[in-house]
């Protein structure tokens, strides 16, 4: 169901310091694509409604508050992540249109952003994204978590799949943006295969992205319930196994230990970059001070 709500404030500042974005700009609640690890089933609590998946919100008047909040910006360098907490090129964006509304605003004030999708839309919006980035810092990022199709279609059911995501970042390497991969989360025993890792490291150096992000899986709240019983439906034979590796809310270390040596070795059998701050960092240099000389 689609739903409106009044938007009363367009960004949010983030409370992480190590992050290089400042604020947050969501322009919907909620998220269609409906990821089994999604760590934004929280963000509906606020709004007394279960229904992540399928109860919708979209702020209305979005692009209005967003410019009024824009012209007050004092460091212009403030980094802008779209879509912290929902996917702003679900399928619902295909109607309603606001991204390239936001994106011409983010043209008209310099705006250095940082994207996140799971979705093809976005190249609706390529030659904003472009603009964009010919005048500061833009960074696209997707994330990839499996090559297995079948596998993929339970975990991330109404995304598009892995190896059109890597389509899209290639797009996008022709603009003057930083691309990247969040391999996040990596999920045990059912992404966390030398294979599956090797094959997104391959791809990403094929894709000429400019860094890979990987984290591991994290238990907590509400994705912890939605997740498990995920897990007991469609992998039943991995629930004694979670309950194990998640004892006390939090992933085993060894595990963790293991996991991260294989990641290392495909790092630098690849020589992909971890570093996305860096990109930023360098992008943002010759403009005003901002965050960035308090994080090196
Ligand atoms: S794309 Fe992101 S916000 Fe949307 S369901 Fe998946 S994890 Fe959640």
């Amino acid at each position: 169901m689609i739903k409106q709500i009044e938007c009363k404030n367009a960004l949010h500042k983030i409370k992480n310091d190590y992050l290089p974005q400042t604020y947050d700009l969501n322009i919907f609640r909620g998220c269609s694509h409906g990821c089994k690890y999604c760590y934004a089933l929280y963000s509906h609590t606020y709004l007394d409604d279960k229904e992540y998946f399928e109860n919708i919100y979209v702020k209305k008047d979005v692009v209005k508050v967003l410019e009024i909040e824009l012209k007050k910006q004092k460091n212009k360098n403030d980094i802008v992540n779209l879509g912290g907490v929902t996917d702003s090129y679900q399928e619902l964006e295909k109607t309603q249109k606001i991204m390239p509304e936001i994106l011409k605003l983010f043209i008209k004030y310099k705006t250095p952003i940082t994207i996140s999708t799971k979705s093809d839309l976005i190249l609706r919006d390529y030659d904003l994204i472009d603009e964009l980035s010919r005048l500061t810092y833009v960074n696209i990022a997707s994330t990839i978590t499996i090559m297995d199709e079948t596998k993929r279609a339970k975990i991330e059911p109404n995304a598009v799949n892995s190896k059109r995501r890597f389509e899209i970042l290639k797009e996008f390497t022709a603009t003057n943006a930083s691309i990247g991969v969040h391999v996040m989360p990596i999920i045990p025993f059912l992404t966390d295969s030398y294979e599956n890792l090797d094959e997104i490291f391959y791809l990403a150096k094929l894709s000429n992205v400019h860094y890979l992000l990987p984290s591991t899986l994290n238990l907590r709240g509400k994705t912890r319930d939605y997740f498990l019983n995920f897990l007991k439906k469609d992998f039943p034979h991995l629930s004694q196994i979670y309950l194990k590796l998640y004892q006390g809310g939090v992933l085993n270390q060894n595990y963790k230990n293991n996991l991260y040596k294989i990641v290392d070795e495909l790092f630098k059998k690849y020589d992909i970059s971890v570093n996305s701050s860096k990109l930023a960092e360098q992008k943002l240099k010759n403009h005003e001070p901002s965050l960035f000389d308090n994080l090196y």
